[in-house]
């Protein structure tokens, strides 16, 4: 790696099974970028696509080398795995990262550096009028919601993935070795500095969502337990309260025995409070597995991907 090569700027983009929308992504984001002025690189991540995805990116590194740098994941590891596969190789002083299905307009990126330049070390992102369905969009803004009461992390729409963060922030997340990770989360968290700006929002040029509802609830489990320990701590608390309350049901139950004598009355009162409990048990248990399984994942200590080849030729510039 050439160390004189600094660009001012380096794009991060996860492709997943992107084939069809590539060629319109190149065509609106070269440009877009050559339109800056700046020195820049792109790294495209492609995690472990299968369609022609790998094809269509080697295909751009050979038309744009100087500028070009594509990772080949062997697998499929997550749009945030992917993320930090790319972070590890950017070398610019402003790090972008884009979505690969032109939800995130390109030309958006001049605004985010604009941004950087006033001094701030992380801009993040809100989408004006989302273009998103309304499933989507209400799942957001109560998720939003959620995160904004339970972690430390304050922004206005976490789902939005064009943003930018500075050299050291990129620096400080390459040095975490995080397994299961939400990348604007994370950045915020070392982030002295963050700021928020709107940008436009588009529908997916090409292709479907490549979250499914499983997927989406994985990602936020994902942020909730990694920047925050309060689930576990409401469910202390709602086992102490419901033990209170269940110790003064008792009380009045065994006093109403006393003073008016035995009745069998009340079955199915008893029925739903037990059903209820038992709903309250078995959330707390998965719950507490959420944060087992991704301790467990991260003491394995396995590789978080693998890169199978790396296709640059930006050495030479
Ligand atoms: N992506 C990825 N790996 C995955 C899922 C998604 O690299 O396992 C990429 C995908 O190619 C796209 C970005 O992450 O560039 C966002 O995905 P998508 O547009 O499907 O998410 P949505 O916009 O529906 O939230
Ligand atoms: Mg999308």
């Amino acid at each position: 790696m050439n160390p004189d090569f600094r660009p001012a700027l380096s794009v991060v983009i996860p492709v997943y099974n992107e084939a069809d929308g590539l060629a319109a992504l190149f065509a609106r984001l070269y440009p877009a970028l050559d339109a800056l002025g700046e020195r820049y690189e792109v790294i495209f991540v492609n995690d472990g696509s299968r369609d022609a995805s790998a094809a269509r990116l080697a295909q751009q590194q050979r038309a744009r080398p100087d500028v070009t740098r594509v990772i080949l994941f062997n697998g499929n590891y997550g749009q945030h795995m992917a993320i930090l596969a790319g972070f590890e190789h950017t070398r610019g002083e402003v790090v972008v990262t884009l979505d690969a299905d032109l939800q995130n307009p390109p030309e958006e990126i001049g605004a985010l550096l604009a941004k950087m330049r006033e001094g701030y070390d992380y801009v993040g992102t809100i989408r004006r009028q989302r273009q998103d369905s309304w499933f989507r969009r209400h799942a957001s803004r109560w998720m939003n919601a959620l995160r904004e009461r339970i972690t430390h992390v304050r922004m206005t729409d976490q789902g939005c993935m064009l943003r930018a963060y500075g050299r050291d922030v990129v620096d400080t997340i390459n040095r975490c070795s995080e397994v299961n990770t939400f990348v604007p989360a994370l950045a915020y968290t070392f982030s002295l500095r963050p700021t928020e700006i709107e940008v436009a929002h588009e529908e997916r040029a090409a292709g479907e969502s490549k979250y499914s509802l499983f997927k989406l609830i994985r990602l936020n489990f994902d942020l909730m337990t990694g920047f925050s320990l309060m689930p576990l701590q409401f469910m202390s608390f709602l086992g102490i309260a419901l033990a209170l309350a269940s110790g003064a049901l008792f009380a009045w139950l065994m006093l109403d025995r006393i003073l008016f004598g035995s009745q069998v009355q009340g079955v199915f009162t008893l029925f739903a409070i037990t059903f209820c409990l038992l709903g309250v048990l078995l959330f707390s248990i998965g719950l507490l597995g959420e944060y087992i399984g991704r301790i467990y994942e991260q003491v394995r200590g396995r590789p978080r991907y693998v890169v199978q080849a790396v296709l640059d030729d930006t050495e030479t510039d």
